[in-house]
């Protein structure tokens, strides 16, 4: 087969795409007014703005006045954690019950809120990486004042029962975030149906550019400011607006979740056909719940290779992908949502993460079949730890 470029790691990032290159530019380049100046210029930005927020609203079933901009999903997650933690400290909850596979951009800032004298449970996941309602239950306390789940995870694309934790949450009287990064144009959100509070979302993984995201905000929730200064989104969060990034956000949110369904039913085929193809590889396994999962996520550890190894020698065949091991993340310890799921340290450091969107094709899929078989021969013929493996040798013994 003919060598292509294959990119398959949206999870980390994804292309901007034309619709929303084609919406931003003009915002760019002759519409710069600053939204709050009073002249039309800036009276332009000020409409694109409004404009961009009522779609955002709709595509997630929330109301205009309740999507805040951002920078990012990691600003999101901060701001609905840290406020929410502050407005329950004021009222003597200082008590928050999140998952042990978040982003790190939760788990940090409740390790941050622990710092702070703030209490933290982590509820577990199962070995498929489902979070029970049950475990969530138990661990809502009179003094919790949020609980945090992920809708999906990034690294093994598992959905959480989001509608049940909401429901449990509203009975409980407790604020219910979720990090939607991942899931939103892959998964339905209602934030009315599905009792949620807050969400996170990102512009960089639905083919907006980086450094734009959004937060939902329940009308009556009122949190503080993360960013103190001017007076832009409604007093919530300053610094003059990035018309440009909230008019691609609500671009591509529009455009992610037109079709969910169709979407859904053509991605997931591609994707059950990778994993079938590279499940059969000896000595490996898919992570993650095989139906519960993101559309465009396989997630396959090989034993008995690294996987910065596997990625380096995928990317001289073209294609773009992640691991779960340790070097690629900077960090002497695999993956914890690959640990959390109670993989071995050695499975873990040879996982490999292959996420589509919905601009990959079956040439695609066909192209990563034929070369990651390939790649993991030949990485095993050089690995050491593949001789033990083949030899029986218990290699997470020591
Ligand atoms: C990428 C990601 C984030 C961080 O979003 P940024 O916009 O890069 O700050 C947060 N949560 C999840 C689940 C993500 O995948």
């Amino acid at each position: 087969m003919d060598k292509r470029f294959v990119y398959a790691d949206n999870s980390a990032t994804t292309k901007i795409s034309k619709p929303v290159l084609d919406a931003m530019m003009p915002y760019l380049t002759e519409h710069y007014g600053n939204a709050s100046s009073i002249y039309s210029l800036g009276m332009d930005s000020a409409k694109a703005i409004l404009k961009a927020r009522e779609t955002v609203a709709k595509a997630i079933g929330a109301k205009t006045g309740e999507i805040y901009f951002t920078s990012g999903g990691s600003e999101s997650d901060n701001w609905a954690i840290k406020c929410a933690a502050e407005v329950g400290a004021s009222k003597g909850k200082k008590h928050i019950v999140t998952t042990v596979f978040e982003h790190h951009a939760v788990l940090h800032t409740c390790q941050y809120l622990e710092k702070h004298g703030f209490e933290v449970t982590y509820v577990p996941v199962d070995e498929m990486g489902l979070v029970h309602i049950s475990d969530i239950e138990k661990a809502i306390r009179d003094d919790t004042c949020l609980v945090t789940v992920m809708f999906a995870n990034n690294e093994i694309g598992t959905i959480q029962p989001i509608a049940e934790i909401g429901a449990l949450c509203r009975e409980k009287k407790v604020l219910f975030h979720t990090d939607a990064v991942q899931a939103i144009g892959n998964v339905e959100i209602n934030v009315a149906e599905m009792n949620i509070d807050l969400l996170s979302m990102s512009g960089h993984k639905i083919h907006a550019p980086k450094g734009i995201g959004a937060m939902y905000m329940r009308a009556g929730i009122n949190l503080p400011n993360l960013i103190h200064g001017g007076a832009q989104e409604r007093s919530k969060r300053a610094g003059t607006e990035n018309v440009a990034g909230i008019v691609a956000l609500a671009t591509a949110v529009s455009e992610c979740t037109k079709n969910i369904a169709e979407k859904q039913e053509r991605l997931s085929k591609i994707r059950d056909r990778i994993i079938a193809e590279l499940t059969k590889i000896p000595e490996s396994r898919l992570n993650g719940d095989p139906i519960k999962r993101l559309p465009g996520n396989v997630n396959i550890s090989f034993r008995g290779i690294e996987g910065e190894s596997l990625l380096l020698s995928l990317d001289l065949e073209g294609i773009c992908a992640s691991s779960g091991s340790a070097c690629t993340s900077g960090s002497l310890d695999p993956s914890h949502v690959l640990l959390a799921i109670g993989l071995p340290h050695s499975t873990a450091h040879g996982s490999l993460r292959l996420s589509l969107s919905d601009e990959n094709t079956e040439e695609d899929a066909d192209y990563i079949c034929e070369v990651v078989p390939r790649v993991v021969e030949k990485l095993r013929a050089m690995s050491p730890l593949w001789e033990r493996i083949l030899r029986d040798e218990d290699i997470d013994a020591e």
